[in-house]
């Protein structure tokens, strides 16, 4: 049956559809990820695509069922983002960040406190802090959500909680010192690249202060969680490939 209903969260992907129509995902913190159509938004006269742009935050009224695809209606209180809009680098780190949301939730499913995870990721690099770092921190929380989150807590062999860590795949997450000679596919991290990586992975992003962290370090933990993701999941997100190659440039 189908509703009208006020829904709010930021737009993060759009695309043609059909002659003058978009399709328009949005992520809303109670209904889940939505798919608008937003008819005729790309005629010359239609006021609908400036309130579409990506990273647009605002009230959208749908027509919805709430499965398959939701009709725009209006909107109301649109504000752009005029930060990632006009910056390759933050947009593209976002965009990456959105796309592995988009993977980890079916749409329409309330995405609870991954929504507020994800809202403070995005204020934080439309606020410069680094987002290499807030990246990682949003790839390693999410992966619980994808059901393979990692043991980041304890060594995974006796629980230890202190001392020097490494992580292994096999044993899906860290393992203390005492057991380094008997894990054969160790990542052979530095100690405080493990420490690092157990940071972000399990510290509130709202707890995270103007943290700075050496480049070499980032480059290591960076290294580690892509391998965590292409070893447990098969994503191949295209906007992960931008961002790597976006890299390269800087
Ligand atoms: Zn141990």
């Amino acid at each position: 049956m189908l509703e009208q209903k006020e829904v709010q969260g930021i737009i993060f992907k759009r695309q043609k559809y059909r002659e003058a129509d978009l399709l328009v995902k949005i992520m809303t913190k109670d209904d889940g990820i939505i798919t608008m159509l937003v008819k005729g938004a790309l005629r010359p006269k239609s006021k609908l695509n400036a309130a579409v742009l990506n990273f647009s935050y605002g009230k959208y009224t749908i027509m919805t069922s709430g499965h398959g695809l939701s009709v725009l209606r209006t909107y109301k209180e649109v504000k752009q983002n005029e930060v990632l809009y006009n910056d390759l680098t933050k947009s593209a780190y976002v965009s990456f960040i959105f796309d592995l949301v988009d993977h980890a939730f079916v749409e329409y499913t309330p995405l609870n406190a991954v929504y507020d995870l994800v809202q403070q990721a995005v204020e934080r690099i439309n606020h410069n802090s680094d987002p290499e770092v807030v990246t990682q921190i949003v790839q390693l929380q999410l992966l619980p959500v994808f059901g393979v989150g990692p043991q980041l807590k304890q060594c995974v062999i006796c629980g230890k909680t202190t001392g020097d860590f490494d992580f292994s795949l096999k044993y899906g997450g860290i393992i203390c010192s005492d057991h380094f000679y008997q894990v054969t596919d160790r990542m052979r991290l530095k100690p405080k690249e493990t420490a690092v990586l157990r940071t972000l992975g399990l510290v509130p992003i709202n707890r995270l202060g103007n943290v700075t962290i050496k480049e070499e370090t980032l480059k290591a933990t960076r290294k580690a969680i892509d391998r965590i993701y292409s070893h447990t999941l098969d994503l191949n997100l295209k906007t992960k490939k931008f961002l790597d190659e976006l890299k390269l440039f800087n």
